[in-house]
């Protein structure tokens, strides 16, 4: 099966072997170095170094990284300020409610760009802002939103920025430095092609939160994971056998040429499959120059309903994905994240002229 959703993604080989590794207790000296290895790899991503940043491994899912970056650092005297453009950045503004944190949120409907005059001007009105949060890659819509121009505006405005970069960590151009990001969630499954389970926060050091702090959280609080894991050692047991998996995918990334390679590969499948469905009159929901490499949403074809498109496809052999709320019965998702070759999605263009001819 070929899966087209956004993670988890298909596997290759080499990380597939990695789960049949020796059985290992969290407490014990292999599994601190496998741990302290996928730290290293995980900040070499993006080549930022280990004085000044740290990557705190956590066992859950992009929501886990996402609620323990949050939680963690937007202190309790402090106003967070939420982009919403998707789902995923409404998601934002549910962990800052449930967790009690003050916050705003500057709201567009789902797919739609962020205006950056319209933030400036909040900012303006709301000078006891101190943090902002924002997606990356909406996967709602397949939306890319502007880091850079919103990092700069954070810049500007001595902003701390935190980034769902959940579905972007690995494909798309992150410049923690020079763009001054503060801190970026992200997990195992989806661009870094490891296995769910595994979930983890890019954080600057010198935003964890001080020492004598009480934590929001007990499970997600990323002080006492990244105070633990530079000793070596971990608060919770952790997904062992997910570690396996993203140590070698993050090795199998590595010798690929890392994340420009990724992207590269990435643009060249959604550009096949962007063309291919256009010439069968399936239309892209957005621009190009507007999406990510990662994901696209397109209109449903004419006179076929989700469920049928999704039921013919998955029968041959493609598992597409929905979208979601009022973009259910309108459109579907193609992710061409994971193991997955060109021939595989040359053959995906094949069914599914198949699946509409019917
Ligand atoms: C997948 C995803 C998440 C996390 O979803 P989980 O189901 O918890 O893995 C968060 N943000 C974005 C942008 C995502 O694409």
């Amino acid at each position: 099966m070929i899966l087209l959703n956004p993670g988890p993604v298909n596997l290759s080989d080499r990380v597939r072997k990695a789960l049949l590794n020796p059985d290992l207790c969290h407490r014990e000296v292999e599994f601190s170095q496998l741990q302290i290895r996928i730290r290293q790899q995980l900040l070499q991503v993006y080549n930022l170094p280990q004085e000044d940043w740290a990557a705190v491994l956590l066992t859950g899912s992009g929501t886990a990284a996402m609620e323990a970056m949050v939680t963690s650092l937007v202190p309790r005297d402090r106003k967070l300020l939420v982009i919403e453009n998707g789902v995923y950045g409404e998601r934002i503004s549910k962990i800052a409610k449930i967790h009690g944190i003050a916050y705003l949120t500057l709201h567009y409907s789902w797919g739609d760009e962020i205006k950056l005059q319209e933030l400036v001007e909040l900012l303006a009105q709301n000078p006891d802002i101190s943090h902002l949060s924002v997606v990356h890659h909406e996967t709602t819509t397949g939306r890319l939103n502007n880091l850079a121009q919103l990092a700069t505006i954070c810049r500007e405005h001595q902003i701390q920025l935190l980034v769902d970069g959940v579905s972007s960590f690995g494909a798309e151009e992150l410049n923690f430095e020079a763009w001054g990001i503060t801190a970026c969630a992200a997990t195992a499954n989806k661009c870094l092609h490891g296995i769910p389970g595994t979930a983890f926060v890019i954080v600057r050091r010198d935003a964890l939160p001080p020492k004598d702090t009480i934590p929001r959280t007990l499970y997600l609080d990323l002080g006492t994971y990244c105070q633990k894991q530079d000793g070596g050692g971990t608060p919770y047991t952790q997904s062992v056998q997910s570690f396996y998996a993203l140590a070698e995918a993050l090795a199998e990334f590595a010798e690929a040429g890392g994340w420009q390679a990724r992207h590269k590969y990435y643009s060249q499948l959604a550009n096949l499959v962007r063309d291919g469905l256009l010439a069968m009159g399936i239309k892209p929901l957005l621009p190009p120059e507007s999406s990510s490499v990662v994901l696209n949403a397109y209109y449903l074809p004419e006179g076929i309903n989700y469920e049928e498109f999704h039921d013919r496809l998955k029968a041959r052999g493609y598992v597409i994905y929905a979208g979601q709320g009022n973009l259910t019965r309108s459109i579907f998702r193609v992710s061409t994240m994971g193991a997955i070759t060109h021939a595989d999605m040359e053959r995906f263009l094949d069914v599914v002229k198949n699946a509409i001819n019917r």
